[in-house]
């Protein structure tokens, strides 16, 4: 099936954004990125699409509040940082997002709230519930309480854990970078550009290098590992620079855009 017909068929979308599009390189907040983002999200869930988004940008946001241009190293500090934040980050989409009257809501999940069968349950019924009322679900890591690490350690393990939970037809990852490359793009740089993967052998995965950003966290590594969850739950993949997130729009038109992570089980 092509590329367009299959997008065109995506009616429940996970979008995961992470703080490296969120914020810019000295760690101050885009707002007129996250608007862009809002103005985008909306329209496409207005137009029958539903839309979960994935947020990262809590600890940048808080780091920006204070005037910290590097991540903390230490736990609690981040978590601090994370908890401060937080609030400030959802009020920013509040405002965006309001401006289009679409009402969104804050949802903060843990590892152990996805793995417990009974507070798993809940958290799909309670997606599923805001979904049906129309509302958009702004989902980030319970960091105050998560232990950075060892639970989802990033949220792009939790955008996978979310598509999954909420049977999810297509995750759209916006990052830093246009997509997979044959080799990490900062090291060689005339690296070929993948733009469909059906299978993550082990030497697409030898080649997969990525480097962080102050604030971001996770390379091609951790994206890739990302994908094989959804692979595994026959669910498609997207991955690609979230600078302009009109491209949204040209994605699920099945433009090509991005590298196309397409799951055998779909
Ligand atoms: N939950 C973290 C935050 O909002 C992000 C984790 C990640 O960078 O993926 O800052």
């Amino acid at each position: 099936m092509d590329r367009v017909k299959k997008l065109s068929q995506k009616k429940r979308i996970v979008i995961k954004v992470g703080s490296s599009t969120l914020s810019f390189s000295n760690g101050r907040i885009n707002l007129q990125r996250i608007e862009s983002l809002a103005t985008v999200l909306t329209k496409i869930h207005q137009d029958n699409v539903e839309v979960i988004l994935v947020t990262s940008g809590a600890v940048a946001v808080g780091g920006g509040i204070l005037g910290i241009d590097k991540k903390p190293h230490n736990l609690s500090e981040k978590q601090a940082l994370a908890a401060i934040g937080q609030a400030e980050l959802i009020r920013i989409y509040q405002k965006f997002f309001k401006e289009y009257d679409q009402v969104v809501a804050q949802v903060l999940l843990t590892k152990d709230g996805i793995l417990n069968p009974v507070r798993r349950e809940n958290a799909c019924n309670t997606l599923n519930s805001l979904l049906n009322m129309n509302i958009l679900p702004i989902i980030n890591e319970n960091d105050t309480v998560s232990t950075r690490g060892v639970e989802f350690g990033n949220n792009y393990i939790l955008s996978t854990s979310v598509a999954v939970l909420i049977n999810a037809d297509l995750l759209i990852m916006l990052s830093d970078i246009e997509g997979l490359y044959s080799e990490d793009l900062k090291k060689i740089i005339n690296a070929t550009f993948i733009p469909t993967v059906t299978e993550i052998s082990p030497g697409l995965e030898k080649s997969a290098r990525g480097s962080k950003n102050s604030f971001g966290t996770g390379g091609m590594t951790t994206k890739l590992d990302a994908v094989k969850i959804c692979f595994e739950a026959g669910i498609d993949t997207i991955l690609t620079n979230g600078k302009e997130p009109e491209i949204i729009y040209d994605i699920i038109k099945g433009k090509e855009i991005g590298t196309y992570f397409i799951s055998s089980k779909t």
